[in-house]
């Protein structure tokens, strides 16, 4: 569109000024007419708009460049020598022999266009263009033998000018003629640019054909512009400008043709032809040649010679560049293969192409890696005989094949060439190969087999995937392969036997974790696993699921009793200590057995199991449990029970029972200890071994503890304003291991003292062995907090715990509790007694107060004295009972201790 424009403009331009020039001349020439000045002004405002036109395509077309700055120069001497012409036109009135200046212009005029045409980017080198013109000169001149003899020899004669004018007369046509010939030229030459070139030749053409005629016209009409041939001049400036103002295009640098066109190369020759014929028929007419003819017959000859010349040159020159584009093309073919070739033979990667029967074709020197066999040694050699018996060798052919089915379709595989557990060889253990069936291609024909060798990747990928499904600590399954075997064995149970699961826990393991520290506690863990997995059968996994949390799966157990059977050996096993460092440990194991039933799944098993092991950690007294349903329901109630606690002390369901704690000797009360029991409003009066250690798991235990506190204190408080100040009468107050690891239980016991007003000696604090001896630093701090306040402590539950001796004397306590566990056989000889006998000898030596616990019996009674005990608690002496019936008891002893006193 945007061409289109300037395009309309000048056709219609040129349009009107040509039918002006045809108006003019078809008046009737007049050499002096005025008509004849208004054509030259019409040719003068032609040739001017298509040097403006040239010129801007100049500027705007930088391909063509140089062609259309000489189309425009060409214009502008035409432009110069029609001015020129009608200023001495207008002053010598009329005619102007040949010869004047302005003929300079108008001969420039196809000189140039001879330049303009040879300096187009599509003649190329400089020996083409002297072709194109030495051929423009021969046709020319050829032309110019025929002209001379058909019409010039006659002009010349009879022309009244000097010789100069007559030459000048005849040089017109001759400059036409070479600027048609060598227009001819290039348009045959490069044919396919048509467009603008084929535009330019044209209007070269058309100027030609009219300033022929018109310097035959004007031979025998006189100097005139008003005449039609004149509208040829019109027309070719038109041609010239159209061409200007045709758009650029994308094939505008065009490099010279490849091959010429038989036109190309014989064009010249028609001219040739008809010049001969020409002369031949002057011969035959005047019986010789004129000297003219001749003179042109020789000038051919010189220029054809020149041509030939010129010719050759640019074959050598066309042959030689051929020759350089060939060895180029051939170093850089050469180049690529070596490239390439150096990229295989260098590659980590196995290169190898066999044919459709796995012939070795050719095979990189990669390959003896892999095959074990020189490269070399492999060609002629079949592919699969190097594979023989190996287990991976048939899926390899069937890939193979699969790949000969799919011609240019890659196959990638892995094959694993060889099982190494222990990791320790660097040899390839496992391959990727990517067959390519090029049999079609007939730069390969055959199979193209990429292998490259993946062993480290495998290893990671198996390292990682090991790691992802086992503990790393004991090397066992861990939870999610434990699950993942489960399902599968629960499928294969549905067919065949039913399985059981065990899970297992150790007591009091964060015991040994905290005594003996954590790496102590890791070389337990794997001792355990160890053992664990000596006593199950091959087949059985064992798994380790967190923490201190075992879990044993074992399939095909006809009869559930097996399963008891193995619980029982286990828990056998584990009453052989451990040894942890230079230490031996003994560690108890709570044991859950779930039966499968056929539908159940192995989340649900191992939720059953869990419970089971929940019920055995419960019950002191077996160390495993087979799931109930009911455990479920217990379970619920547990939840219920948790539920309600909340509610206890909010709502003043919690009383304290004491029981009383007497002189083993004299049966004299000298204490009592505070037992709390929950009055739950459905339930009734809930015993403390119920709900103290779910108080404990959910943390309410703090909150029930600060309540104990509280009212034991108040309690004590009390009595003491029954008595005197001197007269024994403490309360022991029970504190949970959670109690006593939050922060600041001295703080609150102060405060509880000081609330109450209760004296601090009249307080005893009990904490069980096994909670003593958990975190002894942190608690030692504690303990030492509340001795500063004065307060008693007592190690309650003595004997039952995991302690070692010689911990005991960092403890800053005052009271031995012997367990009732011990106290049963006091009475029943030496050996049912040797435990309670050895810790009241410790005590003594240690200077610490003893209280027997459980006294049911008088014989047990007597038996303690006897072995030196101090104090004691049990049925014997009082079940534990509501406040009021001690303060009932005191009053009565105050009463007789008046009435004796
Ligand atoms: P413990 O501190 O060892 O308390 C002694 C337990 O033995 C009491 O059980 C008592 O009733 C029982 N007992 C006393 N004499 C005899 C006897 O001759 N024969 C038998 N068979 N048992 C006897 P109780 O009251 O059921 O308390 C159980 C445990 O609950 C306590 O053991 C104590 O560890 C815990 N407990 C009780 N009250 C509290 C409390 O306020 N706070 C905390 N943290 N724990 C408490
Ligand atoms: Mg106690
Ligand atoms: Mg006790």
């Amino acid at each position: 569109m945007r061409h289109e424009r300037p395009r309309a403009v000048t056709a219609a331009g040129f349009a009107v000024l040509a039918a002006l020039v045809l108006l003019v001349s078809l008046a009737g020439p007049s050499a002096t007419s005025p008509l004849t000045d208004a054509v030259t002004v019409v040719h003068a405002v032609s040739a001017a708009l298509a040097a403006v036109a040239c010129f801007t395509a100049a500027r705007r077309q930088p391909a063509w460049r140089r062609t259309w700055v000489l189309f425009g120069a060409a214009c502008t001497c035409w432009l110069i020598g029609t001015i020129a012409w009608g200023i001495h036109a207008f002053q010598h009135d009329g005619e102007l022999p040949y010869g004047s200046w302005p003929d300079v212009f108008f001969i420039a005029f196809p000189v140039l266009n001879v330049a303009g045409f040879l300096a187009h980017p599509a003649c190329g080198r400089t020996v083409r263009r002297l072709r194109a013109l030495l051929d423009g000169l021969v046709a020319a001149a050829s032309l110019l033998v025929v002209g001379w003899i058909v019409v010039l020899a006659r002009v010349y004669q009879d022309a009244t000018g000097d010789v100069l004018e007559r030459v000048v007369a005849v040089m017109y046509p001759t400059a036409d003629l070479v600027a048609c010939a060598v227009a001819v030229f290039v348009v045959s030459s490069y044919g396919h640019l048509r467009g603008r070139l084929v535009v330019l030749a044209a209007g070269v053409l058309v100027y030609t054909t009219g300033d022929v005629a018109f310097a035959l016209i004007s031979q025998s009409t006189g100097w005139t512009f008003a005449h039609p041939t004149t509208l040829s001049y019109t027309a070719a400036f038109g041609l010239l400008a159209g061409a200007a103002t045709s758009p650029a295009r994308a094939d505008d640098v065009v490099v010279e043709p490849h091959t010429e066109t038989f036109l190309a190369m014989s064009w010249p020759h028609f001219p040739l032809a008809l010049g001969l014929l020409a002369a031949m028929w002057q011969v035959v007419r005047n019986g010789s040649l004129d000297s003219v003819v001749s003179w042109l017959g020789v000038a051919i000859m010189v220029v054809m010679l020149a041509r030939q010349v010129v010719v050759l040159s640019d074959n050598n020159q066309l042959r030689r560049d051929l020759e350089e584009r060939v060895a180029s093309r051939t170093a850089e073919l050469q180049r690529s293969e070596q490239r390439f070739r150096s990229v295989v033979m260098h590659s980590a990667d196995a290169v190898c192409i066999v044919d459709a029967d796995g012939e070795f074709l050719y095979a990189s020197p990669a390959v003896a890696l892999y095959a074990g066999v020189a490269a070399d040694g492999l060609l002629g050699t079949n592919l699969f005989d190097l594979w023989g018996e190996h287990v991976e060798a048939v899926r390899f052919g069937l890939m193979f094949d699969e790949a000969v089915a799919r011609p240019g379709q890659p196959v990638t595989a892995e094959f694993q060439l060889q099982y190494e557990y222990e990791y320790q060889s660097s040899s390839v253990t496992r391959i990727e190969t990517t067959f390519t069936n090029l049999l079609d291609n007939p730069a390969v024909g055959g199979v193209v087999l990429n292998t490259r060798d993946v062993s480290a990747r495998w290893k990671l990928e198996r390292d990682l995937a090991h790691q992802a499904f086992h503990d790393a600590l004991t090397q066992l399954p861990n939870r999610t392969l434990f699950g993942d075997r489960l399902e599968h064995a629960l499928v294969r149970s549905r067919a065949m036997e039913p399985l059981a699961v065990m899970l297992l826990d150790l007591d009091g393991f964060k015991a040994v974790n905290d005594t003996l520290g954590h790496t102590s506690g890791d070389e337990l863990l794997a001792g355990v696993a160890e053992r664990l997995l000596s006593f199950v059968r091959p087949g059985d996994t064992v798994a380790r699921l967190g923490g201190d949390e075992f879990g044993v799966l074992l399939e095909e157990i006809a009869d559930p009793a097996a399963a008891v059977d193995a619980a029982e050996r286990l828990t056998a096993a584990f009453h052989e200590p451990f040894l942890v460092g230079s230490r031996e440990v003994t560690v108890r194991v709570s044991i859950g057995i779930v039966h499968s039933t056929g539908h159940d799944t192995g989340e649900e098993l191992l939720r059953n199991a869990d419970l089971a092991m929940y019920v055995a950690k419960a019950d002191r007294n077996t160390p495993y449990a087979e799931f109930r349903p009911a455990m479920h329901e217990s379970a619920t109630r547990r939840l219920e029970l948790e539920a309600d606690l909340r509610h206890a002390v909010p709502d003043d369901q919690l009383v304290l029972h004491y029981q009383p704690i007497v002189d083993v000797g004299t049966g004299r009360m000298v204490g009592v200890e505070a037992l709390v029991r929950w009055n739950h409003p459905e339930r009734g009066l809930v015993p403390p071994l119920d709900f103290i250690a779910l108080a404990e798991e959910s943390g309410l235990i703090l909150e029930i503890g600060e309540w104990v506190l509280g009212t034991a204190c108040a309690q004590a408080a009390r009595w003491r304003d029954l008595m005197d100040t001197d007269e024994d009468m403490y309360v022991a107050i029970n504190i949970s291991g959670v109690q006593l690891k939050a922060p600041r239980l001295a703080d609150t016991v102060r405060k509880a003292m000081a609330a109450t007003g209760t004296r601090a000696g009249d307080l005893v604090l009990e904490m069980t062995e096994s909670v003593l001896m958990e975190e002894c630093a942190a608690n030692l701090e504690t303990l030492r907090a509340l001795r500063e306040l004065g307060v008693k402590l007592a190690i309650d539950d003595f004997g039952t715990g995991y302690s070692s001796l010689s911990y005991l004397r960092q403890f800053p306590v005052d009271i031995l509790k012997i367990d009732k566990s011990f106290v049963d056989g006091i009475h029943q000889g030496a050996e049912a007694s040797a435990v309670a006998r050895a810790v009241l000898r410790l005590a003594q030596t240690l200077h610490l107060r003893t209280v027997a616990e459980g006294i049911e019996t008088e014989e047990q009674r007597a038996a303690l004295v006897e072995l030196g005990c101090d104090y004691g608690q049990g049925f014997l002496f009082s079940r534990p009972v509501e406040a009021d019936s001690i303060t009932q008891r005191l009053a009565e002893r105050q009463l007789a201790g008046s009435s004796a006193a």
